[in-house]
């Protein structure tokens, strides 16, 4: 289970600055409906725009 997850993604509400994620659970999901081949291919479903 991830500890601490750095995002450089500042326009998202939970970010907490310092490359920081402040939500308290995260959901990453498959960009696409195949899976995943790289990292590339994953999106943060929990980001919310500020
Ligand atoms: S919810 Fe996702 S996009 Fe938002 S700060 Fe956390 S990891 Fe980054």
């Amino acid at each position: 289970m991830a500890k601490d997850v750095l995002c450089e993604v500042n326009s998202c509400v939970h970010w907490a600055g310092d490359n920081r994620c402040g939500a308290e659970t995260i959901y990453i999901v498959n960009r696409s409906s195949q899976e995943a081949a790289n990292s590339a291919e994953t999106d943060c479903k929990t980001f919310e725009s500020k």
